[in-house]
């Protein structure tokens, strides 16, 4: 006789198959026949499974009925509700009968070692009541509230209601589970033995002290022996539990699951969250043996939670990271404040608000300074609504975006006006948009803060400040051109006249590389003019002129002033309309150098644009010297990052993804055991992120001949790009693809930013 069933091992596997006989709970182990080995008996030791589930309709015998309900979970995290008969303790363990009628499953043998807790199944609400914190009349009027409200927090109504604390609450739910929980607790000790971690002298050994007064636990005190590290201790009961272990280095918590807990409880319970929807949290512990964690997380959060494991040090951190870093970073930029060096040049009379609060004063000064030490180009200022919203803060660095400080909800109005006093806005006005700008001196330097402030919902208004520095130009040598593309860039740009274009979406470094090619040509035998906006590099030599397009002075004007003011080379930060365009184009065909920027993404594409745009093609082509198309790209980071060999196939999907042909040609290197790329590690100058800086990479058109000649004739950008191939131009991916290859990145960085 057999009798379907399925097996859930210790390790994880799952497998339906046939048992043979009858089961009997007082053996050691069982014969089945699993179902992918056909016919074949096999015999299975009961302590190598979690559960066996007898398939089969759930009939609930009658003398059932008046048993106790429980829960139990399986080391897997599973939990089944289970009525528990009476006389019921075998040597391997016990049996259940699922409370529920659809269950496929009309009995289960749980094992002791894989059952993970075992729980009276009963709600908080019964709990609380039972410690005698809560009367049904107030649970029943939470469960309406709760009702209403989804994704409520349902242990701070209760304690809020109640006026107890959430401490207590917790406690309660603690305290009333550990009563609760039959069966053993796991043998911290005895499971660093069998997984030939620890020696059984050197858990005798912290037993003994342990019975010396010292009340810690014993995985704390094989720490504190020098016997294990908290990560070999982490990962063997993050197997036992079925948890994954995590490196929180690389992790980046999502927002849902910043909001979803508050600060007094990651605080109480030493956990991080990481991820967060409607219905789950992922929640790091450095304490996997705590399964009230779980429990007081999943009342609170009213979601299923999934526990990972994590070091007690990354939890503090990240917890430090994403949640308390003002308080601490406060202090900091407190002393970088005292040391001087900073003049806000505006002169601010307000007194008489709290946005002149010294915290606030400081600590808005010291966010300005130190996301400007950090390299950020802008810093976001985001208030959350409600009572208890923070104020994120956000930089931009090389590029992406990070969160970088948390600020108690009590200061966020006082931040954002202070933001606004400094820029002197106008801040009774909340509705509407506002920009205006900061300037701080710092070590002689002056930095210009642009600022753009947005009513958000919630009647919440964000700030958003993009940082200006009065850098120095990088030299040509500095711009990371290909060796051709240098040569050939340097060349045009040494032209006595005509029109050079550098295109690119807005932050691809336009405005930088033209001020190189100034660098290079700034001599006191030239007159330069720029018209920028905003002026972000200066140079000395160069006549450099604002342009303000609300008074009406636009890059047009500019460009028609410069014209009557003795020029020999034009930079005109933006070509933005038709009628610049032409002047410009005009210019540089009467003995000027023009140098200029547009909004394109291919220097193929920019040609085509401008003959749309209704320039003539034949002045066009005249005028044209280059298009230098570009993007920015990360950088690895030089400090970690590691030569490897790849495989055969990435080496292909490179040489394909360049070109077969021109692969060959520029004599790139070819594959053999001693081809090796890069890749990223991660260390502490690059914040573990495996890249440090951005560099460009290029797609530089030369207005040769059969490129003149296809300009005038009115051809596709297609056919323009094919020309300009076949005269050697490269494209911005096939650039990339070089630098990937020179070790500079890699190919994920480079696909980022162009296709
Ligand atoms: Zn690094």
């Amino acid at each position: 006789m057999t009798q379907p069933i399925t097996l859930k091992f210790t390790d994880g596997r799952k497998n339906d198959s046939f048992l043979i006989g009858t089961f009997n709970p007082g053996e050691d182990r069982i014969d089945v026949i699993l179902s992918e080995k056909e016919n074949k008996r096999t015999t299975i030791e009961l302590k190598d499974l979690c559960c066996v589930m007898m398939k089969g309709k759930t009939e609930i015998p009658r003398e059932l009925k008046h048993e106790e309900i429980e829960e139990v979970e399986t080391l897997d995290g599973e939990r089944y509700q289970v009525f528990i008969p009476k006389n019921n303790v075998h040597k391997r363990g016990f049996l259940g009968v699922p409370v529920k009628k659809s269950s496929p499953y009309n009995l289960i043998f749980f094992t002791i070692g894989g059952v993970r807790a075992r729980r009276r199944d009963r709600s908080l609400g019964e709990i609380l009541k039972e410690s005698g914190y809560v009367s049904d009349a107030e649970i029943d009027k939470v469960l309406i509230e709760q009702k209403r409200l989804r994704n409520l927090r349902i242990g701070e109504i209760i304690a809020e209601n109640n006026r107890l604390s959430q401490e207590t609450v917790d406690n309660a739910i603690q305290s009333v589970m550990k009563k609760n929980i039959h069966g053993k607790q796991v043998r911290v000790g005895e499971l660093l033995i069998s997984a030939g971690l620890v020696t059984r002298e050197q858990v005798q050994r912290a037993l003994e002290s342990q019975e010396a007064g010292k009340k810690k636990r014993i995985g704390t005190l094989l720490i504190e022996n020098g016997d294990i590290t908290e990560e070999q201790l982490l990962m063997a009961l993050a197997a036992k539990f079925r948890m994954k272990f995590v490196n929180l280095m690389d992790i980046v918590p999502s927002q849902a699951a910043l909001n979803v807990l508050s600060l007094a409880m990651i605080d109480r319970l030493q956990v991080m969250p990481l991820e967060a929807d409607d219905k789950s949290i992922v929640v790091a512990t450095s304490d996997p043996t705590d399964h009230t964690i779980s429990e007081i997380l999943r009342f609170n959060t009213n979601r299923k939670v999934e526990l990972v494991a994590a070091t007690s040090d990354q939890i503090t951190s990240a917890t430090e990271k994403y949640f308390h870093r003002v308080e601490e970073s406060m202090d900091e930029l407190l002393e970088g404040m005292n040391q001087g060096h900073i003049d806000i040049e505006e002169d601010l009379e307000d007194s008489q608000i709290n946005e002149s609060d010294s915290q606030v004063i400081k600590f808005v000064n010291g966010i300005l300074i130190n996301a400007y030490q950090n390299r950020a180009s802008d810093i976001h200022l985001e208030p959350r609504s409600g009572a208890r919203g923070t104020l994120q803060v956000r930089y931009r660095i090389d590029g992406d975006c990070r969160i970088e400080h948390q600020i108690p909800s009590a200061f966020k109005r006082a931040v954002i006006s202070r933001i606004k006093i400094m820029a002197n806005l106008d801040i009774a006005e909340r509705r509407k948009p506002q920009s205006g700008k900061i300037v701080l001196r710092m070590d002689r330097k002056k930095i210009e803060y642009r600022l753009e402030t947005t009513p958000t919902v919630g009647d919440q208004e964000d700030a958003v400040l993009r940082i200006l520095s009065s850098s120095r130009p990088f030299t040509l040598n500095e711009m990371g051109f290909s060796n051709k593309n240098l040569t050939k860039f340097r060349d045009i740009i040494t032209k006595p006249y005509g029109i050079i274009l550098c295109v690119g979406p807005t932050g691809s470094g336009k405005t930088t590389s033209l001020h190189s090619a100034l660098h290079h040509l700034n001599k006191p035998d030239r007159k330069i003019w720029t018209a920028e906006d905003p002026v972000e590099i200066t140079q000395e030599g160069l006549r450099q002129v604002q342009v303000n397009p609300k008074i009406g002075f636009s890059f047009q004007e500019a460009l028609r002033s410069f014209l009557r003011a003795d020029p020999d080379i034009i930079m005109i930060g933006e070509m933005r309309d038709e009628e610049t365009a032409k002047i410009a184009i005009e210019a540089s065909l009467t003995g000027h150098l023009v140098l200029s920027t547009l909004h394109t993404n291919s220097a193929p594409e920019t040609v085509v644009r401008l003959i749309e745009m209704g320039m003539d093609p034949y002045n066009f082509a005249d005028a044209l010297l280059g298009v230098l198309a570009q993007r920015l790209t990360r950088k690895l980071c030089n400090h970690c990052k590691e030569s490897y060999h790849p495989e055969k196939q990435v080496y292909d999907e490179l040489v394909s993804a360049y070109g077969e042909e021109n692969y060959a040609n520029d004599e790139l290197k070819t594959y053999s055991e001693n081809f090796f790329l890069m890749k990223r590690m991660g260390c502490k100058t690059c914040d573990k992120t495996g890249y440090l800086g951005r560099m460009a990479i290029h797609e530089l058109l030369t207005a040769t001949e059969p490129i003149k000649v296809a300009i005038k004739q009115g051809k596709s950008m297609e056919k323009i790009r094919t020309i300009a191939i076949e005269d050697g131009m490269r494209t911005l991916r096939m650039d990339g693809i070089h630098k990937v290859i020179e070790g500079h990145t890699d190919i994920d960085q480079v696909y980022r930013v162009c296709v």
